[in-house]
């Protein structure tokens, strides 16, 4: 009888400290999502802005200004600064 006792001893304890994990857990999700979300889709904008509004030269890495020279290499897209460096490039 005695060691029954002592299971439903365990158990209880067992349960405390589950329940004390899982509030400690969403209390730190809690703090990420509120702090982390905000600054890392901030983050994300801006670099998919930049993206897009400046293109590298895939042969001499130079930002494209005005015109660009996009040429389909092995079904993938390349964006060049000139018709020179397009010629110049050589795709692996
Ligand atoms: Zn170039």
């Amino acid at each position: 009888m005695s060691s029954e006792d002592e299971e439903v001893e365990k158990e209880k304890i067992d349960i405390g400290d589950k329940e004390e994990n899982v509030y400690s857990d969403s209390a730190r999700k809690e703090l990420v999502d509120s702090g982390g979300i905000s600054a890392r889709e901030e983050g994300f904008m801006e670099g998919y802005n930049e993206e897009k509004a400046e293109e590298e030269c895939d042969t001499c890495e130079n930002i494209i200004t005005e015109k660009k020279i996009v040429k389909e290499i092995d079904g993938e897209r390349h964006t060049f600064c000139s018709q020179k460096c397009a010629d110049e490039y050589k795709g692996d």
